[in-house]
């Protein structure tokens, strides 16, 4: 058996008695107005991950620009000493950068399989 939602007529399972969709219960109110805070937790979750996925996008465009600045440093002293430590430096920024973004991708794909898992 299925229930169509008063908020946004999408159909719903019945033993669920709040939208996937709109987040509005059987009744047609809101179901963070009542006092399920389920659905509320979730989107705060999802909105945690969602920053945390953002703050490791943005670590690593600053690792990547001080990786890039250093090593310039390094290649402008023109030692042989110094090139090997430029390109150590860009090897080590590169790695850590594709690192960081792969982790904040991770992140978002968790989220999206979470909310496919939802319906
Ligand atoms: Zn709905």
């Amino acid at each position: 058996m299925t229930w169509k939602c008063k908020n946004c007529r999408t159909e719903s399972d019945d033993n669920v008695d709040v939208c996937w969709k709109c987040g509005y219960t059987q009744k047609g109110k809101p179901s963070y107005s009542d006092d399920i805070p389920a659905q509320r937790i979730v989107f705060d979750k999802y909105a945690g991950l969602r920053i945390i996925a953002t703050l490791f996008n943005v670590m690593a465009w600053v690792v990547g620009l001080c990786s890039v600045l250093f090593s310039f440093i390094q290649f402008s002293h023109s030692s042989e000493e110094s090139m090997i430590y430029g390109v150590t430096i860009i090897i080590t920024g590169c790695v850590t950068v594709l690192g960081l973004i792969a982790f904040a991708r991770i992140l978002i794909v968790l989220v999206d399989i979470e909310k496919n898992t939802r319906k």
